[in-house]
């Protein structure tokens, strides 16, 4: 009998919640990590002596209170600080919109905008959190087989009936009426501000190669509504310590429940043997059997690297190669002497509209344009910045009287035409300053360090295709059955005993652990 029950390949947020939650289920669980830290995209990283930053994902709100909640993360000293305003918009002309999580306070700010937007505002939010509602209930069931639906298939289906039949059928109609649409289309049919609209679609395209005019990008804006926890758009929270507090919680609790974990431990090779998955060897050659096999990896490593693609159905290995991931945000990071100084806001605001996202784009045209450089193998010369302060926040993560400031910044695409990102990494940069510069003129003569890691670097760094955060674009075609591949949307791989619980399987990436806990519950099922 071998040592372990599970192996889970990768302690990436995903990988330590399946981990944490099938120990506590009695399972004894080994985790291999094969960098040397835990965390996968989710990690804080002293990236200057004295300054540490979340070099990858930044905005804790997302991670799914039930995770919280049966791996007791905040007794393993997970504190996620909410921050309210959730999204702070400066505009080109000096003015600003603030999206705070109370809906009237937030209209009222719309008023100086439109007072016909700030009417229809309520009757937005109320629209869209009755269609999260049931896109989240979605995220948290294992999607049915479709078109082969099997009684098997059914228990979920009936959980979500009660969300559905609430829902009322008219915004059934609704839902399916919106999923499809180009977020475009849906605020112009709400607002007329061009503030008000850029301010909503940016968080549409946040992890997509697709501007606001494109079909689908209404559902990738309902998926991060659906898991905000704010009840709207986005999520609003800062992790003290870093995202890394945040896995470091999760490891902490895998371990408290028995589970075993090990860094700079590599899996070259998932075993296999008469089609059933029986354990891994790892880089240095070391064979550790189990009697399941779960990967946190993307599907790419898992079925090309630690498999032989040969021995796979020709039509499985087509489906995983034709996953799309097109990563097209850098991240940058600057470490200030000092807050930035936004001509927007006066003295006496102080600093609570700087402490959510600061949110950088005009107008969904201008998006639209910074998304079509891509297309032709080009950076956006007016880039759509995404700004975190942390350390207003968690004053700890920079030293005393100075700030971390990161920024997600899109459009870069993942390869250049005729040109390559070594010799381009600057210039982008540079650009991406520049835009901040125009909403926070002094910013240049408080930078102390600068640091940017373009899709390339996001890959080759953190293991992430294409540069893609969330292994595999948030995209419709991309989404329940058909996530992360038609006819294995059930955590299931064509071999017994291997499993995956990574951000590739639905309901998709951003840190909410909730792929890692439907996984989990998937392999308690079956064994
Ligand atoms: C720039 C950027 C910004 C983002 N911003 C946000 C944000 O603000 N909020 C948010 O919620 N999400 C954000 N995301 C998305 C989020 O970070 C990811 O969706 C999520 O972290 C994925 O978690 P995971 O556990 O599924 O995979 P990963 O974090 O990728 O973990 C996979 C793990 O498997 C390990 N591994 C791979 N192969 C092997 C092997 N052979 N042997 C052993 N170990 C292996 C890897 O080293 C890694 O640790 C962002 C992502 C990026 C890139």
């Amino acid at each position: 009998m071998s040592e372990f029950d599970v192996i889970v390949i990768g302690a990436g947020h995903n990988g330590l919640v399946t981990a944490g939650t099938l120990a506590k289920a009695g399972r004894r669980v080994l985790v291999l990590e094969a960098r040397d830290v835990v965390g996968g995209a989710a990690v804080t990283e002293e990236l200057f002596p004295g300054y540490r930053v979340s070099p990858c994902a930044d905005g804790a709100g997302y991670l799914a209170p039930e995770v919280v909640r049966d791996l007791k993360l905040e007794s393993h000293g997970l504190e996620i600080v909410p921050t309210d305003p959730v999204a702070w918009s400066p505009q080109p002309d000096g003015t600003h919109l603030t999206f705070w999580r109370d809906t009237a306070r937030t209209a009222k700010e719309i008023e100086r905008f439109s007072a016909a937007d700030a009417r229809s505002y309520p009757r937005f939010v109320a629209l869209m959190q009755k269609l999260a509602g049931v896109v989240g209930g979605l995220a948290r069931i294992t999607p049915p087989d479709i078109p082969d639906v099997g009684w098997k298939d059914l228990p979920p289906l009936l959980k979500l009936a009660g969300p559905v039949r609430a829902m009322g059928r008219a915004h059934v109609a609704d839902l399916l009426r919106i999923l499809p649409m180009p977020v475009s289309d849906l605020l112009n049919e709400f607002f007329e501000s061009d503030a008000v609209k850029a301010a909503i679609a940016t968080n549409a395209v946040r992890d997509i190669t697709w501007g606001p005019k494109e079909a689908g990008t209404a559902y990738t804006l309902l998926y991060y509504w659906a898991l905000s926890g704010t009840g709207l758009f986005r999520s609003a929270g800062v992790v003290r310590g870093g995202m890394g507090g945040l896995t470091g919680a999760l490891a902490a609790a895998a371990r408290s429940f028995g589970a075993e974990i090990r860094t700079g431990a590599a899996v070259s090779r998932v075993v296999v043997k008469e089609r059933r998955a029986t354990g891994v060897v790892l880089e240095g050659g070391e064979e550790i059997a189990a009697g399941v096999v779960v990967s946190n990896a993307n599907l790419r490593r898992t079925f090309f690297e630690m498999l032989d693609p040969t021995r796979l159905d020709p039509t499985f290995v087509k489906h995983v190669q034709n996953v799309k991931y097109r990563g097209s945000a850098a991240r940058i990071h600057l470490a200030l002497r000092g807050l930035p100084e936004f001509t927007a806001l006066k003295d006496s605001d102080g600093d609570e509209l700087l402490r959510g996202a600061i949110q950088i784009a005009p107008t969904m045209d201008a998006i639209q344009r910074a998304y079509d450089a891509t297309k032709y193998g080009e950076f956006s010369s007016q880039p759509v910045l995404d700004v975190l302060i942390p350390t207003l926040s968690d004053p700890t993560l920079a030293p005393e009287g100075h700030h971390v400031l990161s920024i997600t910044a899109k459009f870069a695409p993942y390869a250049l035409r005729g040109e390559s990102w070594e010799d381009r990494r600057e210039a982008f940069t540079d650009r991406v300053i520049d835009v901040l510069a125009e909403y926070a003129p002094k910013i240049r003569d408080q930078i102390v360090h600068r640091h940017t890691r373009v899709p390339p670097d996001l890959e080759s760094g953190f293991g992430l295709p294409g540069g893609n955060g969330n292994h595999g674009e948030m995209t419709l075609d991309q989404f329940f059955h058909m996530r992360p591949i038609p006819g294995h949307a059930d955590y299931g791989t064509p071999y017994a005993g291997l499993y995956l619980c990574g951000a590739a399987t639905h309901p998709g990436g951003g840190v909410t652990g909730i792929p890692g806990q439907n996984a989990a519950r998937e392999i308690l099922k079956r064994k």
